[in-house]
């Protein structure tokens, strides 16, 4: 039997990297994945358009914030 007891988070990465690189990469995926709300209409569409830059696509407000978090 193989051994597989993987966290769901480290899909496609494999075990190329270190398990620091693994964990902190789960994290960040967690954090793009996770619903955000718009600080101007209080909408839930509110995502990362590209790195960096967060936009509501309800109200078209955008903020520049971190790459992988605002
Ligand atoms: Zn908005």
């Amino acid at each position: 039997m193989a051994k597989s007891s993987e966290h769901n988070s480290m899909k496609g990465l494999g075990a190329k990297y270190g398990a620091t690189v693994r964990k902190r990469y789960g994290r960040i995926m967690g954090n793009l994945k996770r619903t955000r709300r718009c600080p101007s209409c209080g909408s839930t569409r509110f995502r990362r358009r590209s790195a960096g830059i967060w936009a509501c696509s309800t109200c078209e407000y955008k903020v520049a914030g971190e790459a992988y978090d605002i």
